[in-house]
């Protein structure tokens, strides 16, 4: 492509609305524009390195065995009154109704339809396992659209969804798909960690996010320094840190007047963090939850609420049933005596040794407390865990970092198939629901993860797997007709190898091609300047500084070398 037939849209400045680098960039290299909040056109450059994401995708799902399909975006209100989905979607979903006033939504995802499609076409366990996957635009509704197309109404996503007989067939489809997006944002020229994530009442390996590493990532993620370990912080179990071993002292109850948080005990006891343990109250769908863990730590939610059962709403208790569950004003909790449903003791409480609790009784502390002698409960993982724990598969220094979810692969059972009744004639004549997997990438989002992870401070640095285009060839000079014509002889060579390839030829300063060459994160720059009277051209690689003089006849079979890299 001639630049100067080309619709450039490069930006200068940074736009005021972008923080995220990769929301800047996509913009300001003229990837894409804004339209509405979390709604984006894609320009000429972004259209051509997103369809390569989504080629790199497409080549791994088919060599895995999926088979590439494409449903409407519009979907009947029907498909999603039978799984339940219609009324607990909430107002993520864009609803809409035609001149019949028949409801549709926009599809924010597919497991309705994809399992509508498999009942009225898999009968037979002779027909599995199947695996059918799309490209295709989603929509959400999302209520508080940001960082561009990180997280956007409209986006593109590639779901797949799998079909099994039963749950080791699912186990080999899962670890297929597993797989195959490794290879993908490997392939993309990002590093990125599988993270084991809660599934709730799935357990175990039923769902992996993969993560990239980013200090503006929305989720937080445990990575092991050393082994390939990596999991969700609602996810990643602690590592209790052992107390050191005493003699039981005995118990002694302390006035402690208006002395409540840990800041004001630790000034009053003159001693570590380390030594209190703190009570908290919960209130999880009315019932009161008290938690106990050590006075420096962090209580976690999700464990907590695994712990219990599940729980539809769960916060922090408020005064009055602090007040009735320990007969104490706010800040004198503790395990001794107090009358909660549940009654949760972190394991590294359970192991300490003569530490102080809150007496329940407003204005007074215990002290010398050890569990099993003084109270009980049931003793498990309820903390967050912090970076000084270890690994929990290897014991290894662990670091928490944010990361971005590019990927999601879910086990889902038979909850689309027992509700919508897809189900298959299984080898003994009995009819059974289908075993389905789940499994969707962020297009878009990867596309803006990539960038995340190669830019500097000129622009976009792009991997050659996803670059718009390979090379770009620049003429120093546009009234030099030698530099011209060897120019675009070169870029016609180029082309004719196949190799993308873009030619400079605006009547622009050297300056100006040279930065949006930079910004728009072209691999490959050849300038054609002076030297050309010489046979000679300049070579430079985005990824780094290094300037190289290097004959023109040569210049061809360095640009393949670069694509065997
Ligand atoms: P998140 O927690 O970020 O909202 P999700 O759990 O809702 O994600 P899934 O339903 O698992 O996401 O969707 C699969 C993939 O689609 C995600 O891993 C992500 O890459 C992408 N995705 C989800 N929501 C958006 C969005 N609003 N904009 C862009 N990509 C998205
Ligand atoms: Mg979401």
């Amino acid at each position: 492509m001639k630049l100067s037939n080309m619709l450039m849209t490069t930006l200068r400045e940074v736009p005021a609305e972008a923080e995220l680098p990769s929301h800047q960039l996509m913009l300001r290299a003229g990837l894409m524009r804004k339209m509405a909040s979390g709604i984006y056109n894609y320009m000429p450059f972004g259209i051509r390195t997103l369809k390569k994401i989504e080629n790199i995708i497409r080549e791994e799902m088919d060599n895995a065995g999926a088979q590439e399909f494409l449903a409407s975006a519009v979907i009947p209100a029907e498909l999603w009154r039978e799984s339940g989905r219609w009324d607990v979607f909430g107002p993520e979903m864009f609803r809409l109704s035609d001149r019949n006033n028949r409801e549709f939504c926009l599809g924010p995802t597919h497991e309705e339809v994809f399992t509508d499609i498999a009942r009225s076409t898999i009968k037979s366990y002779k027909q599995l396992p199947v695996n059918l996957y799309q490209i295709q635009t989603k929509y959400r509704d999302e209520r508080r659209p940001r960082f561009g197309v990180m997280r956007s109404r409209e986006f593109v996503m590639k779901d797949a969804y799998s079909f099994d007989m039963n749950e080791e067939g699912l186990d080999i489809s899962y670890n297929k798909m597993y797989e195959a997006y490794v290879n993908v944002f490997q392939r993309c020229g990002m590093t990125c960690s599988a993270v084991e994530a809660d599934s709730g009442a799935m357990g175990g390996s039923g769902s992996a996010e993969f993560m990239v590493k980013s200090e503006f990532g929305e989720d937080e993620v445990v990575f092991c320094n050393s082994c390939n370990y990596a999991a969700n912080m609602e996810k990643a179990p602690s590592t209790s840190e052992k107390a050191e071993e005493e003699e039981f002292k005995s118990l002694e109850e302390v006035e402690t007047p208006n002395v409540k948080t840990i800041e004001q005990l630790i000034g009053f006891f003159k001693t570590s963090s380390k030594k209190f343990a703190k009570t908290l109250i919960f209130n999880a769908d009315g019932k009161s939850v008290a938690v106990v863990i050590r006075g420096d730590r962090e209580a976690n939610e999700v464990k907590i609420v695994n712990a219990i059962g599940g729980a539809v709403n769960f916060e922090m208790a408020d005064e009055d049933m602090v007040k009735k569950v320990t007969n104490a004003e706010v800040g004198f909790a503790g395990p001794i005596n107090i009358k909660a449903d549940f009654v949760f003791i972190d394991e590294e409480v359970a192991s300490m040794y003569n530490f102080i609790i809150g007496a329940n009784k407003t204005g007074y502390h215990y002290t010398n407390v050890n569990y099993g002698r003084d109270f009980s409960g049931q003793v498990g993982d309820f903390r967050k865990v912090t970076a000084e724990d270890t690994c929990p598969k290897c014991g290894e220094k662990i670091t928490i970092a944010r990361g971005i979810e590019v990927g999601h692969i879910f086990k889902l059972g038979t909850k689309y198939s027992a509700s919508m009744g897809a189900t298959f004639t299984d080898e003994d004549g009995s009819n059974k629901p289908l075993i389905m997997g789940c499994y969707g990438i962020g297009v878009n989002r990867t596309m803006a993860a990539i960038i995340e992870q190669n830019h500097d401070e000129n622009g976009i640095i792009w991997p050659m797997s996803v670059a718009p285009y390979h090379v770009v060839v620049v003429p120093i000079s546009d009234k030099k007709q030698e530099q011209m014509e060897a120019a675009e002889n070169l870029y016609n060579e180029l082309k004719s190898l196949g190799i993308e390839v873009l030619l400079d030829d605006r009547k622009e300063r050297p300056g100006v091609k040279f930065k949006d060459a930079d910004l728009i994160g072209i691999p490959i720059r050849v300038t054609v300047g002076k030297g050309i009277s010489e046979g000679l051209v300049e070579y430079k690689l985005r990824r780094n500084q290094n300037k190289e003089e290097v004959l023109l006849s040569q210049v061809i079979s360095k640009i393949q070398e670069e694509f065997k890299a």
